[in-house]
């Protein structure tokens, strides 16, 4: 089995050495990371500036770009071979609900499914890394459960936020459905030693819609949420109303 593993929080941050110590030996497991924190970088490529690949003492390679920029680096010719799996995380934080549309994390194994390539992203729904083994121990349970089915023709792409528990008190993977955040906090603004204003994105919403069967209410129980994920944006509900709507106007 071939792994690629990336994460939005950059090569060196402590989620991505967990999960690498944690899945080595499921198989040949190459790490193509960013060099610094992507966070919130979703599916961005980098088109109109060079991207430079360089290997550090431990093996991990690492690019001048976005988690995305990394996986297809990795899939259109760095690897030379094509992985049976692309994992992503484990996040400083959750991506849950709406996180997912920003994540990096999942931008990354969202990269590897539309290669055609079964994906999982990690997350914790903490930041601040507390119970990180325990965290990467049961991501690792995942992986390796899921390997087998890797092999399907279908791709499959699977969002995962662990609690931030030790390894005895998490419960049970629970497949549910994405939440929703409410509209994130105000911008803060601040004026730069220049006197210009500045503006810093205000932090995520609290969750709106936390209902039983979201992963908001699974991790909150103590559960890991498990969200299969697909990429059509399109409005399927809506696709009769708008047809009805502009045939009327024309
Ligand atoms: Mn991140």
């Amino acid at each position: 089995m071939k792994i690629l593993l990336s994460n939005d929080d950059g090569y060196r941050a402590p989620g991505i050495v967990a999960l690498y110590e944690a899945i080595k030996d499921l198989g040949e497991v190459d790490v193509v990371a960013p060099e610094h924190n992507n966070s919130a970088k979703s599916n961005a490529l980098t088109l109109h500036s060079p991207l430079y690949v360089h290997e550090d003492a431990n093996g991990f390679r690492y690019v001048n770009g976005t988690p995305a920029d990394c996986v297809h680096v990795a899939l259109t010719g760095l690897l030379g071979y094509r992985p049976d799996l692309v994992v992503s995380g484990i996040n400083n934080g959750a991506n849950m609900g709406d996180d997912t549309i920003y994540s990096g994390t999942v931008g990354a194994a969202m990269e590897g499914y539309l290669f055609g390539i079964p994906a999982i992203a990690f997350s914790q729904t903490q930041k601040g890394w507390a119970h990180l083994d325990d965290a990467a121990r049961t991501a690792r349970e995942l992986v390796q459960s899921l390997l087998a089915r890797s092999a399907q023709s279908q791709p499959w792409l699977l969002n995962v936020n662990i609690p931030n528990l030790s390894y005895e008190q998490i419960k049970p993977f629970k497949v549910c459905r994405l939440g929703r955040r409410h509209a994130a906090e105000k911008v803060v603004s601040q004026t730069s030693p220049h006197g210009e204003t500045m503006y810093w994105i205000g932090g995520a919403g609290a969750a709106k819609d936390d209902a039983e069967g979201t992963d908001f209410h699974a991790t909150v129980q103590g559960h890991v949420s498990v969200t299969p994920l697909k990429v059509d944006l399109t409005d399927h509900e809506g696709l009769a109303l708008w047809a009805a709507t502009l045939q009327a106007g024309r």
